[in-house]
């Protein structure tokens, strides 16, 4: 069915590859405006220590970090170190987390997770990437999260689901591939900002750059965003 001008969405602006100083540019205009917008951007998954973030960094694949942060309570009490964690059994284990979706590879994660920490760490999370994505249901993603969160170790640029999204739309990079957005994104900003930024994009990510319908209207970045549709 044709489209009248009332319903018809209005196209995006064509466009065009940023490079160079330009691409630089966008960069900070990116960093800037958001990081004004959102002073208090920060990891919104709760944890006291890196442990209990490695822990809900796991459980948060395809889940909410609202829903994590519902279950870890119950689980960082049951189990508070690595040793009572490999210890635990998985029916139990099971059950806590469940809720969080795919529950089953999740629980094998943490038992194997807590195993090689509390056996080749003495119970301490790694502090390198090296380490970190030798653990099992460890890979560069989740070590990002707790390298940059637990020990403010800017080590790489963590690229989920609105990173990854948020980049290609603001022009910062073509890629679709996680690894190769941040291999784009970590010359483009200031290394000191790049926990930062990963959570700046998640916040603007789910506020206003949402996935199905951006809010370009009322977005800071509209007028120097190529995909905005205002
Ligand atoms: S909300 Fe619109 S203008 Fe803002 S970053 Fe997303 S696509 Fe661009």
């Amino acid at each position: 069915m044709a489209r009248n001008a009332k319903t018809a969405r209005k196209a995006p602006r064509k466009r065009r590859r940023l490079k160079g100083a330009e691409l630089k540019a966008q960069a900070l205009r990116v960093l800037t405006d958001l990081e004004q917008l959102y002073p208090d951007a920060r990891c919104e998954l709760d944890f006291d220590t890196p442990l209990q973030l490695l822990i809900a960094t796991i459980l948060s694949a395809q889940c909410t970090d609202k829903r994590v942060n519902m279950v870890t309570p119950e689980l960082f009490r049951t189990f508070p170190d690595a040793s009572s964690l490999a210890a635990a059994d998985s029916d139990r284990l099971e059950e806590l987390i469940k809720s969080t979706g795919f529950f089953r590879n999740k629980t094998k994660s943490l038992l194997g997770m807590s195993a090689a920490v509390a056996e080749r760490h003495g119970g301490e999370i790694p502090r390198t990437m090296g380490e970190l994505v030798k653990l099992p249901g460890v890979g560069r993603k989740t070590a990002n999260v707790v390298l940059g969160n637990a020990f403010q170790i800017n080590e790489g640029i963590v690229v989920d689901t609105h990173v990854g999204r948020l980049s290609v739309r603001l022009g910062l990079t073509d890629e679709t591939d996680p690894v190769k957005v941040e291999q784009a994104l970590m010359p483009l900003f200031p290394h000191e900002m790049w926990t930062l930024i990963s959570h700046l994009l998640i916040f603007h990510g789910r506020r206003v750059c949402i996935a199905r319908a951006p809010r370009c209207g009322e977005c800071v970045l509209s007028d120097v965003c190529p995909s905005a549709r205002v």
